[in-house]
């Protein structure tokens, strides 16, 4: 249970990971976001690439099983320990609207993450009662039914 919470979290994350410089319509400047990190920034964006690895790894048949779980369990506690760090120095920084916003988008996205409309494979979050990814095509029935 708590490591299911833990993953549900984590993929949150990941989804806004993909969805944050986007919403903050940074994505032209990527390359000056990645020069603006901090620490605590780079050490969640480290766990979360490194799961999606995992991930793809498995799903690529280069993992087997009891690897996969045992990898996936590690960067799991990382990314969370990561993602609970980056909250911290966030929420020092941020004014009320970004700190609302930002809550809003992890509410948005722990909504599709209950309603399994978010997709494993790219992070899109889809319309309700999709069966595959509007983005990817990725078949959305897995979290579905977890
Ligand atoms: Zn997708």
């Amino acid at each position: 249970m708590v490591l299911f919470l833990g993953a549900a979290l984590v993929a949150a994350a990941v989804v806004l990971f993909i969805v944050q410089p986007v919403a903050k319509g940074l994505h032209a400047s990527l390359e000056r976001e990645e020069d603006e990190l901090t620490e605590t920034e780079a050490r969640k964006r480290v766990a979360l690439l490194a799961l999606r690895d995992v991930e793809y790894d498995y799903l690529a048949g280069k993992l087997d099983e009891n690897d996969y779980r045992s990898l996936k369990g590690e960067l799991t506690a990382e990314a969370l320990a990561a993602l609970e760090a980056d909250e911290k120095a966030r929420s020092g920084s941020l004014s009320g609207g970004a700190a609302a916003a930002l809550e809003a988008e992890i509410a948005e996205a722990r909504a599709g993450l209950s309603s399994g409309m978010y997709c494993p494979e790219c992070g899109f979050l889809n319309e309700p009662g999709s069966r595959f990814c509007s983005s990817c095509g990725h078949a959305l029935d897995r979290t579905a039914a977890v």
